[in-house]
């Protein structure tokens, strides 16, 4: 009667086994009959086996929490009966439980503990399995060396035992760290011999994912041709099993061989139609950073913005996601306590953990005050960069768009400043353009205008100034304030102060065509003052349509 009871045990967990990546639901209620049945019979070892399956399922789905509770479940029952074998296989899966909330001490602690139950020859399999997550682990935390050596060690035992789809898996894992290190001829071997074996095999999953990789170390060695080939194979083979999460960087990769922003940013919004499918957060960040570059390519600043700001507030989102993932273990550890000096030494972890988190929220709030500023502003002025004066007009000339409205855009440019760089050195120049920035900004200020450097020695000044009249005066007035500075080109008193020409054109907002239109108008007028012979203003009037 036992007998049959723990052949039923057994068959539900390999059926359960069988389809839990398929139907893990399905998979889970199969391993829950198993364990009521196991449980009613009091067999320990079959307790144990029906949990791990339960972990198992929950790890189909990542799904953190349950893998550990249900591990730990496990580990309780095999440490009953002193199984070796299976306390072995509890503390594997306790280690991907850690490894997927990015808990990599603990991780490494459980991998390296669980071996010591394990004989090498008894168990190969997960003997090999172990080190092949310890490897992994390495990687996750840029041990690239310590990743190869247990990577390595796996990959000789996978050969002993002679488990073609698991070298398959380790070579793969190998030309990915060698990928990384940017060692491109020995990446591919091992990829190359990854995919021959897979290609004999039916894991269609891995096969998409090593094409891509080859794909990757042929572009890095600048096969474009052949890294377009594998890309596109895995896709096909992607698609025919509908799976989405490994699409995401093969679309990123493709973008990556496309010369053409506009085909490059359609394949990149692929990539995130996809990832948002899917949920996949640190994909949609390295996405949205790498959308908003493009969109700088091609000077379209407004849409690069919008994009750098889903970057930022994505890069929040898994933050946050980071800490919960640790809170969710935690009160999973805390539920297995059995002794008082474990609950202390859990608290002090929980501490640690909340102090590390609270540093690296500061860390990158820090670093996004940094970053915005190293966006907009110019380094040595500190005044609007030549981006930030292209989305202010840009943002004008959507928004400021009344029948009434009217903008004067200015050209200012310093005259004969190579001579002033030439008589006072490079770092004088460099001083008096924060001069002239800082009186350019604190007009701007005053008259509630804006004003930036465009580049060089060449300012622009917006005014919503409301007449032609009141624009060229702006323009005179920026002139004969800067000229009254001080700032000589030479030392002796004889020679006349630093001025500087200025160029515009005013109009209503809605006369003009675009941006493009306005800058060169201005730019004509501000020729027009140099060739008429420096320090002076030219401003030309839009005449309305
Ligand atoms: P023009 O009146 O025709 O504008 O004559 P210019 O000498 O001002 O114009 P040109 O374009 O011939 O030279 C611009 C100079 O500005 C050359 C370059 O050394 C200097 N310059 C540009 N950017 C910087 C900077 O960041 N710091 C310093 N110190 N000099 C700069
Ligand atoms: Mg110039
Ligand atoms: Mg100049």
């Amino acid at each position: 009667m036992s007998s049959t009871i723990s052949n039923s045990i057994k068959e539900k967990l390999i059926e359960s086994r069988r389809i839990a990546n398929l139907e893990p639901d399905l998979s889970m209620k199969m391993c829950k009959e198993a364990l009521v049945l196991a449980k009613e019979s009091g067999i320990t070892e079959k307790i144990g086996d029906c949990y791990i399956g339960m972990a198992f399922v929950a790890r189909t789905k990542s799904d953190k929490s349950n893998i550990l509770d249900y591990s730990f479940q496990a580990l309780n029952e095999y440490k009953k009966i002193d199984s070796k074998e299976g306390m072995a296989k509890a503390f594997n899966l306790i280690g991907i439980a850690y490894f997927y909330s990015a808990m990599y001490d603990e991780a490494i602690r459980y991998f390296v503990d669980g071996l010591d139950y394990l004989e090498e020859d008894k168990n190969p399999n997960l003997y090999g399995s172990f080190l092949n997550n310890i490897g992994e682990v390495y990687r996750e935390s840029e041990m690239y060396d310590k990743a190869l050596e247990y990577y390595k060690k796996a990959y000789e035992l996978s050969v002993k035992s002679d488990l073609k789809y698991y070298q398959a898996t380790i070579l793969g894992n190998i030309g990915e760290v060698y990928l990384i290190q940017g060692d491109y001829n020995k990446s591919l071997d091992y990829l190359m011999k990854s995919f021959e074996i897979l290609k004999e095999g039916k894991d269609l999953v891995s096969m998409g994912e090593v094409a891509n990789k080859i794909g990757k170390a042929q572009l890095m060695k600048g096969n474009k041709d052949s890294a377009v080939d594998y890309f596109k194979r895995s896709l096909g083979i992607l698609d025919k099993i509908e799976n989405q999460f490994y699409k995401i960087d093969v679309l990123s990769n493709l973008a990556q061989t496309k010369e053409d922003s506009e085909e490059s940013i359609a394949l990149l919004k692929d990539a995130i139609s996809t990832a948002l499918v899917v949920g996949a957060k640190k994909k949609l960040s390295d996405l949205y950073g790498k959308v908003s570059l493009q969109y700088e390519n091609i000077m379209d600043y407004r849409t690069a913005l919008s994009y750098h700001k889903k970057f930022f507030l994505i890069n929040q989102e898994i933050m946050n996601t980071n800490i919960r993932n640790k809170l969710e273990i935690l009160n999973v550890e805390i539920k297995q306590l059995e002794e008082h000096q474990r609950l202390d030494q859990i608290k002090r972890t929980l501490e640690k953990d909340l102090e590390n988190n609270r540093k690296e929220l500061e860390e990158v709030r820090k670093n996004n005050i940094i970053l915005e500023k190293e966006a907009f502003e110019d380094e040595l002025t500190e005044i609007p960069n030549r981006r930030s004066v292209n989305l202010e007009l840009k943002r004008l000339l959507a928004n400021y768009t009344g029948k009434r409205h009217t903008l004067a855009v200015l050209m200012i440019d310093i005259d004969n400043f190579k001579d002033y760089n030439d008589n006072w050195g490079h770092s004088e120049g460099d001083n008096c353009l924060k001069i002239i920035a800082d009186e350019l900004q604190s007009i701007a200020v005053k008259r509630e205008d804006f004003a930036g450097r465009y580049g060089g020695e060449e300012f622009v000044y917006i005014s919503k100034a409301s007449s032609y009249e009141e624009a060229l005066q702006i323009g005179e007035d920026i002139r004969k304030r800067i000229g009254n500075l001080g700032l000589k080109y030479v030392k002796s008193d004889t020679d006349g102060p630093v001025t500087v020409s200025v160029g515009g054109v005013f109009g209503r907002t809605i006369d003009f065509t675009g941006f493009s239109q306005i800058m060169e108008m201005a730019d004509k007028e501000l020729y027009k003052s140099k060739s008429e012979g420096r320090n002076r203003s030219n401003l030309i009037l839009l005449e309305n349509r």
